[in-house]
């Protein structure tokens, strides 16, 4: 059986590393897609060199331009790609415009489509990712989800349970595979000269704050009052650096807190393992800071990601000013969640590939 994997972004690669492993294992075999969304090198060709995946077979290069036209170019290509493999199957992960162009190419083509992270929601339409998912879902065959809560946010939508398929967390996969050995020995620990505990770690790429000038603003401020008695560490997205630079708040931040480029995955687990705290809007980040057992702080009005909000490693502020904001970031410092365990046993990717090979 074939499968066309469609992926673009730095968590599909990151999600994708485990599944293609597995796959590579058994008697599917795999195209993969590479859509350009993520381009650069420290944004892509760094994980698959590090997380051992093999070179995409196809590199469409498509990124930049609005959501309509990116999405639009590349379900164009996408079909042209799926037209000349004829694949029994597409697999797509998460919630990006790679994954929607993915699904909805091969719907369209009469190809059942796999969704990997299915079935998260922050029921907010406003924000991209959201779209993606809820789309993505409903045009999909088979719905592997993370958590329970995630299964049972599908079977309120009416999917059919056949189609629900509880694997756990992809992404708790890797961090126990290529996170769990890394320790505080050099790497960039040592190139930013940190000591372990003695930091916060902090990543801001969601639209909902890097394009609405406000909430940016009071992000920035939050983060210029911690860092009048804590170190902070901000591994910059592309995106929001050619935000900041534009809003002229850079140079302001670049004096309080140390920005640095996108890391890799290994160099990332380092940071988050050895943080005493992590400042996120990411989704991947608020999970690692739990398997790391590191408080969080998620600057948005809601998560997916419920279960950490709930079990107290995780806790919202919203970026609305920015007094508000560096209290919860003091408030969450030295806590402690509770013992749970949402997202499997980090076995999610061998059941994916189990799955398809019955289908
Ligand atoms: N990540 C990384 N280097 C960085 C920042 C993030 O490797 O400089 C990893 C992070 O460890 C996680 C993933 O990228 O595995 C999260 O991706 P991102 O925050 O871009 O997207 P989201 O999870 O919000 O969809």
């Amino acid at each position: 059986m074939k499968i066309v994997t469609v992926l673009g972004a730095r968590p599909q690669f990151i999600k994708a590393c485990v599944v293609s492993h597995a796959i590579a294992q058994s008697t599917l075999s795999e195209v993969v897609v590479h859509t350009g969304q993520h381009f650069d090198a420290n944004m892509s060709d760094v994980f698959f060199a590090e997380l051992g995946m093999a070179k995409p077979a196809y590199q469409l290069d498509i990124h930049g331009g609005t959501h309509g036209a990116m999405t639009g170019r590349m379900l164009a290509e996408v079909e042209q790609v799926l037209q000349a493999e004829a694949p029994d199957l597409v697999l797509v992960y998460g919630d990006t415009n790679s994954t929607l162009a993915g699904a909805l190419a091969a719907v369209k083509l009469h190809i059942p489509v796999a969704h990997v992270e299915a079935g998260l929601r922050s029921f907010n339409m406003a924000m991209p990712e959201e779209v993606n998912r809820v789309l993505t879902d409903r045009i999909s065959k088979w719905l592997f989800t993370p958590t329970a809560i995630a299964a049972q946010h599908l079977t309120r939508e009416g999917i059919p349970a056949e189609r629900i398929i509880p694997v756990g967390d992809v992404m708790y996969d890797v961090a126990l595979h290529h996170g769990g050995s890394v320790d505080a020995d050099g790497g960039v620990l040592q190139r930013l000269g940190l000591q372990p505990k003695k930091y916060i770690l902090a990543t801001i790429h969601r639209a909902e704050n890097t394009d609405h000038p406000q909430r940016l603003d009071a992000i920035v401020g939050a983060l210029a009052l911690v860092a009048e008695t804590s170190t902070i560490v901000w591994p910059v997205h592309p995106r929001t650096r050619a935000v900041l630079r534009r809003a002229g708040l850079l140079d302001r931040l670049a004096k309080c807190v140390t920005l640095i480029d996108p890391v890799g995955y290994l160099d990332m687990v380092q940071l988050e393992k050895y943080a005493a705290l992590i400042v996120t809007d990411s989704g991947g980040v608020q999970k690692e800071s739990f398997f790391f057992q590191v408080p969080c702080v998620t600057l948005r009005d809601e998560t997916e990601w419920v279960e950490l909000v709930e079990a107290g490693w995780n806790r919202l502020a919203p970026p609305v000013d920015s007094s508000g904001v560096a209290g919860h970031i003091a408030a969450a410092m030295n806590t402690r969640g509770k013992d749970i365990n949402p997202y499997g046993d980090g076995h999610a990717a061998q059941r994916i590939v189990e799955r398809l090979l019955s289908v």
